[in-house]
């Protein structure tokens, strides 16, 4: 089931989501949906508080990306109870990020390039690893929205004066998008 986006200037989106047990109910029928959304939005990762959930889950499907990064070919996975233990700062890049929540909008934010992850995957089993590359930026992406962070907040200042009437027209309904989202009230 394609599921309604949550839209930046929603409060879900600003919240700290919570871990959830292994048996939450129909954990399998939520990650399904949720690739749904991401899949029918375009979109190559989508967070649970961007579907009105404020709960840790996430999917990163990378397939798209296979022509450049041949290593993510079929890469479809989902992360429950994802953490970042820790940035390696030694390197950061600096890539444009767009994001479901906040259509329309581009912006270059600077991330370190590895980070060290936690998280239980769509089979139960619990992983703790280092993740480098164009997944290491699309899981901070993914993850700051668990913290109630947003892209928008990592983009310097001087773009960020540049985007603030956008924003907040966003937070008044007026943007526009080719999915399905959730209206205001
Ligand atoms: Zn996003």
């Amino acid at each position: 089931m394609i599921l309604p986006i949550y839209i930046y200037g929603q409060s879900v989106l600003r919240k700290q989501a919570e871990d959830i047990s292994l048996d939450y109910p129909d954990l399998k029928q939520l990650i399904q949906d949720m690739f749904e959304t991401m899949h029918a939005s375009d979109g190559v990762g989508l967070a649970a508080p961007q579907i009105g959930k404020s709960i840790r889950v996430v999917v990163i499907d990378l397939d798209v990306l296979k022509d450049d990064f041949p290593e993510y070919e079929n890469f479809r996975r989902a992360f429950i109870n994802p953490h970042i233990l820790e940035y390696d700062d030694t390197e950061t890049e600096t890539l444009e990020e767009g994001c479901l929540s906040v259509p329309g909008i581009h912006e270059s934010v600077t991330r370190p390039t590895r980070i060290h992850v936690k998280y239980v995957d769509e089979e139960l089993k619990e992983h703790d690893e280092w993740v480098e590359g164009y997944l290491a930026r699309v899981m901070q992406h993914e993850f700051d929205h668990l913290d109630g962070t947003m892209f928008v907040d990592r983009v310097k200042p001087l773009r960020k004066q540049l985007i603030r009437n956008k924003l907040k027209a966003m937070t008044q309904g007026k943007y526009r998008c080719a999915y399905r989202t959730k209206p205001l009230r």
